[in-house]
Parts: structure tokens; C-alpha cells; sequence
């Protein structure tokens, strides 16, 4: 299977801080690869350097093929790489159509009508409250509104950083459902997340971030055994 995304020995510091030691990571075209952690162990860099939004010190990382280090934010989402950072960041004043609208300001080629019918056909709620403003909704249907944000895009892969963060346990279950739906419609996820049954869950193949370091887990039906003795011995 090709790999749609590559993260290639990256090492990515805070000023004189390493928080990233030679991570390595594929993400397999049509999977959802996630990567657990504790709070502060380095996914949030993790995806802010693919996205973009953090340089690198060193390393490679590889979308479709080409590398996209020195290629800005907003260039990497033209090329059809969303990411939707942790606590739903939609613009609260804004309405939910409008907030649909923006996103899609950055990608170039996207049918905006086709865009909005297939978030309101995942997301019949954000489709009801098109002229509500977002501050108004729950942080639920904030969520939703993000990751639709990422959706609209029309992404190859979309990369989620704790998506389930503060929520009700319904609405992670409805969150869980909605990346199957996401992948199943034919796009790759890449998701950061705490929560470990979460991740299980929704996983073809899994990573542990610690102490700087990423660890590969394993795939489906592997990495149960795999993230056991690692925690056991980790967090014990
Ligand atoms: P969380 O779930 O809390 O987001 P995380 O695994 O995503 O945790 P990061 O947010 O990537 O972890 O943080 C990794 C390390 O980098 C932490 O020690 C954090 O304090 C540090 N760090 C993160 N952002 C910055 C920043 N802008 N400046 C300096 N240090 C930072």
C-alpha cells in the first residue's frame, strides 16, 4: 500500500528544548493511523510540523510523494492536507456557513456547493443551523462544525488532534463514527488523542508518543499487546 504520508527521522525543538527525538511515522493511503500519548508528550508538534504551523530542525516529511518542509500552511491545505487542531478553533462570531466558507478560502480548487452537500450530508445538524452562530452551539456541534471545516477542503488526509477533548461520552461515540464515515468516504486520517479506547476503536495502525520519542505500535489486532507492555513499563 503507498504511503500517503511520511515523517522521516524529524527532530523539532522550543528553543533550546527537544520535544521531538528522530520521529519516524507512515500513513498508508485509505487508513487512520493515530498516535496516543500522555498530555505533553509531543503529538500537538507532531501535527503541527506536518501541518505547517511548527518548523522543523531536521528530517523529512513527505506528502504524495514530495516533500512539503518549507511550504507554508495554507500551501500544504492546497495540496489537500487538512488539519483540525485541538479545541474546535471555529470562529465563534462567525455563523456556521460563513465559518464553511472560510475554510475553504485557502484550497484552490474546490466545487464550494459540492463541498458544503457532502459536511451537511455527514452533518444533517450544521446543515439546520447554517445561519446560527457558532458560539451559540454546544461544544459537540462546535466540534463537528471543525472537523466539517477540515472536510470542506475536500482533503487526501485529514489530521485530527484530540478530537474527543472535553466531550460528553455520546459525543465521542458520535465522533468515533463520524472518522469511520470519513475514512470510509475515501479519506486517509491521521488522529492525536489521549484517549486510548477511543483510538483503538477508530485505528488501523497506532503510535505511542513518550518522552520525545514515537513508537510504532503495531496494526489492527496487534497493538493491544504492543501498547500493554509499553505502559506497563512506561507508567507503571
Ligand atoms: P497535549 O495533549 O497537551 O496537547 P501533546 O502531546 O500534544 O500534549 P505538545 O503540546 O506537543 O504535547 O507539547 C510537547 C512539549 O512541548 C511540552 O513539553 C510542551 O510544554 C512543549 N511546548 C508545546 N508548545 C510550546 C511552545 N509554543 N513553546 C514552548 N514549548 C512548547
Amino acid at each position: 500500500m503507498t504511503d500517503l504520508l511520511t515523517v522521516d527521522d524529524v527532530h523539532v525543538s522550543y528553543g533550546d528544548m527537544e520535544v521531538i527525538r528522530d520521529a519516524n511515522l507512515s500513513v498508508p493511503e485509505g487508513e487512520v493511523v493515530s498516535i496516543v500519548g500522555a498530555n505533553g508528550a509531543g503529538k500537538t508538534t507532531l501535527l503541527d510540523t506536518v501541518s505547517g504551523v511548527k518548523d522543523i530542525d531536521s528530517g523529512d516529511i513527505e506528502f504524495e510523494g514530495e516533500s512539503v518542509v518549507g511550504y507554508e500552511p495554507y500551501e500544504r491545505i492546497d495540496k489537500g492536507l487538512a488539519y483540525v487542531p485541538e479545541r474546535h478553533r471555529v470562529f465563534p462570531e462567525m455563523t456556521v456557513a460563513e465559518n464553511l466558507r472560510t475554510a475553504m478560502i485557502p484550497a484552490s480548487d474546490v466545487d464550494e456547493s459540492a463541498q458544503l452537500d457532502r459536511v451537511f450530508d455527514l452533518f444533517p445538524i450544521l446543515s439546520e443551523r447554517q445561519s446560527q452562530v457558532a458560539s451559540t452551539m454546544s461544544g459537540g456541534q462546535q466540534q463537528m462544525l471543525a472537523i466539517a471545516q477540515g472536510l470542506v477542503i475536500d482533503p487526501d488526509l485529514i489530521m485530527f488532534d484530540e478530537p474527543t477533548l472535553g466531550l460528553a461520552p455520546k459525543i465521542v461515540e458520535d465522533i468515533r463514527d463520524t472518522i469511520s464515515e470519513i475514512s470510509e468516504s475515501g479519506v486517509t486520517v491521521l488522529v492525536a488523542d489521549e484517549q486510548i479506547e477511543f483510538a483503538k476503536h477508530v485505528s488501523d495502525r497506532m503510535y505511542l508518543m513518550r518522552k520525545n520519542t514515537l513508537n510504532y505500535l503495531g496494526e489492527r489486532g496487534e497493538f493491544e499487546d504492543a501498547y500493554q507492555e509499553t505502559v506497563d513499563n512506561v507508567f507503571a
